[in-house]
């Protein structure tokens, strides 16, 4: 199959502090399969490290309060053109660009709230299947169909 997945999982250092969030189980679990790697905020121009993120009136902001809402849309945009024929996508939790069901609520105080990410929503949209790196037992039932 081939598998969309955030960056991150795969353990590059891509995340807005310059870390991974490298998931080996995944790894393994996927290793007949082509991934596809995506970040949305690294296509959308921002740098590493960077400051936080979050979903909040439907507008991206930064932890400063500057709208970054365009540049992530625009850079969901380019992920989602290199994903759009994969048979699902494997995005990172709680992310306000990859998250899945949970993302923190806008306020940067860790409180999570019922919601997906921007990159996230675009692929829903357009009728792509996700999981999220905490769907290990759907995933691998998934594959083995
Ligand atoms: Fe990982 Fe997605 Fe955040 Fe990039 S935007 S660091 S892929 S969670």
């Amino acid at each position: 199959m081939k598998i969309g997945i955030s960056s991150c999982l795969l353990g590059n250092k891509v995340r807005y502090d310059g870390t991974h969030k490298r998931n080996d189980e995944l790894i393994n679990l996927l290793d007949k399969h082509e991934l596809i790697p995506v970040c949305p905020e690294i296509e959308a121009g921002f740098t590493i490290p960077r400051e936080p993120i979050e979903i909040k009136n439907d507008k991206v902001i930064t932890r400063n309060g500057k709208d970054v809402t365009d540049a992530l849309i625009s850079g969901s945009d380019k992920c989602l053109n290199k994903i759009i024929d994969c048979d699902f996508v494997i995005l990172k939790s709680k992310s306000p660009s990859c998250g899945y069901k949970k993302i923190y609520d806008g306020n940067f105080s860790n409180n999570l709230i019922d919601g997906n990410g921007i990159f996230t929503d675009m692929c829903i949209r357009n009728n792509i299947k996700v999981f999220s790196e905490n769907d290990i037992k759907l995933i691998r039932e998934y594959i083995s169909q």
